[in-house]
């Protein structure tokens, strides 16, 4: 891939992704695939006054290592340092970026049981420092090939041409072309439009159905309120946390989902696949699932913590987004979520609650929203697939028909 263009792209990620502010730590975590390019995001970074970056290289082969040969209480510490480190991030706010590139099968063969213990002794320490910044500072994810990753979407190249081909693919979804930034900010304005729409309907339900057997009903929050494109910190700095993206998502009320789902896309969960699966909720709850291939790793995952099993979020996705019309298929959630109406199990969404700037966490999931230390979005949508929404007063209004906008 061209240099411009790359340059191009760590430049779209570094101002209207991350949009690092003047004096301003970040935080780069990103794999072993495309050492030149973050070196191009961390020069962008400098460029626009970021006082001292930090990257974190990552590599799936050696997380597989520390799982085999570690004991679960070791996986599970937090050490001191570790604690220190939040509690500075907790005192400068970094901005954060993942520059994700891994293997989609690359954790294959990984005692997952292991990952979940470990996990859960983890997560009661790490929640504090991680809801202390929630909202507070700037992130962002985007993604950049990786020779498995290429391999595994174009199974028929080599890997130089597979590589390039999903470089074509990642930035011709984020929209790089020319100036990437500005054609950023037109987009961001098309995905608020309908979101402005949607919120003045005041749904109460979501009604999901498709050819596949999909039917499922879920209730949404008085205070809820759709969100799409940049987002916005307590601080008043905007940012687009997923490069790309094009949903327009709300998280819904715990305790309110009826039927059952089909996926119709594999999911990729912690380096394993899981297909052609399907959840059937009863008051909110998955209460039954099951899948063709990874149907022990889906009740893991749905049994990971109480949160597990509810929703976290809704998102609206039309089948003819340029994502969707690509046709490929990503094995990322970071793309394949942009081609689909999704859901997803586990933590919602604060800032889908009307005025969460003035609430406490507790007080947004008092009103509903759910907590777990998952959030795993699948996708539901497809080309007959209609959505409807109910109103407060009973009335029903059109949103998706055949897999796409209704209005
Ligand atoms: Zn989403
Ligand atoms: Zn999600």
């Amino acid at each position: 891939m061209k240099k411009t263009v790359l340059k191009e792209y760590a430049r779209l990620i570094v101002r209207a992704g991350m949009n690092v502010q003047k004096g301003q730590d970040v935080v780069i975590r990103a794999g072993l695939d495309q050492p030149a390019f973050v070196e191009l995001v961390v020069e962008q970074c400098y460029k626009a006054g970021a006082r001292e970056v930090t990257v974190q290289f990552e590599h799936q082969p050696l997380s597989k290592l520390h799982n085999r040969y570690q004991s679960v209480e070791q996986l599970g510490t937090v050490k001191e340092w570790e604690k220190a480190r939040q509690q500075y991030y907790c005192d400068t706010l970094p901005c954060t970026l993942f520059l994700t590139s891994a293997d989609p099968d690359g954790l294959k063969g990984m005692d997952m049981a292991k990952v979940a213990q470990a996990q859960e002794l983890r997560y009661p320490i790490l929640k504090p420092y991680s809801e202390a910044r929630e909202n507070r500072q700037q992130w962002c994810i985007a993604a950049v090939p990786g020779a498995a990753w290429a391999k595994k979407v174009f199974p028929g190249l080599r890997t130089g041409a597979a590589m390039e081909k999903l470089w074509e693919a990642i930035l011709s979804a984020a929209r790089v072309e020319g100036d990437a930034v500005r054609a950023w900010a037109d987009h961001d304005a098309d995905l608020k439009a309908r979101c402005a729409y949607l919120n003045s309907l005041g749904i109460c339900q979501l009604h999901y159905t498709a050819a596949n057997g999909t039917d499922l009903t879920v209730g949404m929050m008085a205070e809820g309120r759709f969100c799409g494109g940049r987002d916005t910190s307590l601080q008043g700095i905007s940012f687009a946390p997923n490069i790309p993206t094009e949903e327009c998502f709300i998280s819904p009320k715990r305790g309110l989902a009826e039927g059952i789902v089909y996926a119709t896309m594999p999911l990729s969960y912690q380096g394993s696949i899981i297909d052609k699966f399907w959840i059937r909720f009863r008051e909110g709850r998955a209460v039954e699932s099951g899948a063709e291939q990874g149907a022990e790793l889906l009740k893991t995952m749905l049994s990971m913590d109480e949160g597990a099993a509810y929703l976290g979020e809704c998102a609206l996705v039309p089948q003819d987004s340029p994502i969707a019309r690509g046709g490929l298929l990503f094995y990322n959630t970071l793309f394949d979520e942009n081609a689909s109406c999704h859901l997803a199990m586990g933590r919602g969404y604060a800032d889908t609650i009307q005025g969460f700037q003035e609430k406490s966490l507790e007080e947004c999931r008092a009103l509903g929203l759910n907590d777990s230390m998952i959030h795993v979005d699948f996708m539901i949508g497809c080309d007959t697939m209609d959505i409807d929404a109910v109103r407060a007063d009973g009335s029903v209004v059109p949103i998706f028909r055949q897999g796409n906008w209704a209005f």
